[in-house]
C-alpha cells in the first residue's frame, strides 16, 4: 500500500506499480467519487464528505474495500491499496476483518501487507501541485496547467473541460491536509512497528519516484516468486 500526503504523487505510483506487477489497484477515493457519481445510496451519505475534503467514517470505507475483496479476487492476486488505510482504526479493523473473512479460508486466505510506501513531500511543494491540477470529471485524466489562475482546460482525451476537484479548493485542501497529519500521520509508527515501512522521496519527476519506489520494495521483490 501506498500512503502520502494529498498530492504526493500516490495515485500515480501505485498505477505504474499495478501496472509493472499486473495487480489491481484499489483506490478508495476513486471507489467514493465512482459511488457519488452514481448516486448510490452510500454515494448519497458520503458525498457532503468528499467534496467537502473530510474523512469518510472508517466503518464505511472499511465496508467498502472489503466488498471489493470479496467481488475480486485481488486477495490471490495481489493488490496495490491507495488511499487505505487512513486512519489507525481503519488498518485495525481492515486486517483484522481480511484475516477472518469466510471460515473456509481456502476461498478468502488471510490478505498478507508485503509493504507500506510512504511517499514523502514536503506541504509547500503539494500546495503548489494541487493549485496547478485539473482533472477531467469524465476519465479521470489529470491535466497539470502552467499557471494556477487557469481554471479549466481541455481534457486531453477530448471529453470537454478538465477542472479543479472540488476538494482541491484551497479551504478544502486545508481541511485535508490538517486531517492527514492528524489522522494518516499516526499510520506511520504503526507500519513502522510492524517492519512494514517503506520511506521514499516523493519529489522530483514521476519516473525517478518511481525508480526509488522499486528500490524500496528491492529486498521484497527479490524474494517473490
Ligand atoms: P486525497 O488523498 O488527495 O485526499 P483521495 O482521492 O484519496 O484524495 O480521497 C478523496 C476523498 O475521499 C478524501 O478527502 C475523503 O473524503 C475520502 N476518502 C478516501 N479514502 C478514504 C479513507 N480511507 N477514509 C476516509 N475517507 C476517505
Amino acid at each position: 500500500m501506498v500512503l502520502g500526503r494529498q498530492g504526493s504523487g500516490k495515485g500515480t505510483q501505485c498505477a505504474r506499480l499495478a501496472e509493472r506487477f499486473g495487480i489491481r489497484h484499489v483506490s478508495t477515493g476513486d471507489l467514493l467519487r465512482d459511488a457519488v457519481r452514481a448516486g448510490t445510496e452510500m454515494g448519497k451519505r458520503v458525498a457532503p464528505l468528499v467534496e467537502s475534503g473530510a474523512l469518510v467514517p472508517d466503518a464505511t470505507v472499511v465496508d467498502l474495500v472489503c466488498d471489493e475483496a470479496q467481488r475480486s479476487d485481488w486477495e490471490h492476486n495481489g493488490f496495490v491499496l491507495d488511499g487505505f488505510p487512513r486512519t489507525v482504526a481503519q488498518a485495525e479493523s481492515f486486517f483484522s476483518l481480511v484475516g477472518t473473512l469466510d471460515e473456509d479460508r481456502s476461498s478468502h486466505p488471510d490478505v498478507g501487507l508485503d509493504a507500506a510506501i510512504a511517499l514523502e513531500v514536503p506541504v509547500e511543494e503539494v500546495v503548489q501541485r494541487l493549485a496547478r491540477r485539473r482533472v477531467c470529471p469524465v476519465c479521470g485524466t489529470i491535466v497539470t496547467v502552467d499557471d494556477a489562475s487557469v481554471d479549466q482546460v481541455p481534457c486531453p482525451l477530448g471529453h470537454g473541460p478538465a477542472v479543479r476537484r472540488e476538494d482541491d479548493e484551497p479551504r478544502a485542501l486545508r481541511r485535508r491536509l490538517r486531517l492527514y497529519e492528524e489522522e494518516t500521520g499516526p499510520l506511520l509508527p504503526w507500519f513502522e512497528e510492524r517492519h512494514l515501512l517503506h520511506r521514499v522521496d516523493g519529489v522530483g519527476d514521476p519516473d525517478g519516484v518511481f525508480e526509488r519506489v522499486l528500490e524500496a520494495l528491492g529486498a521484497l521483490l527479490d524474494l517473490q516468486p
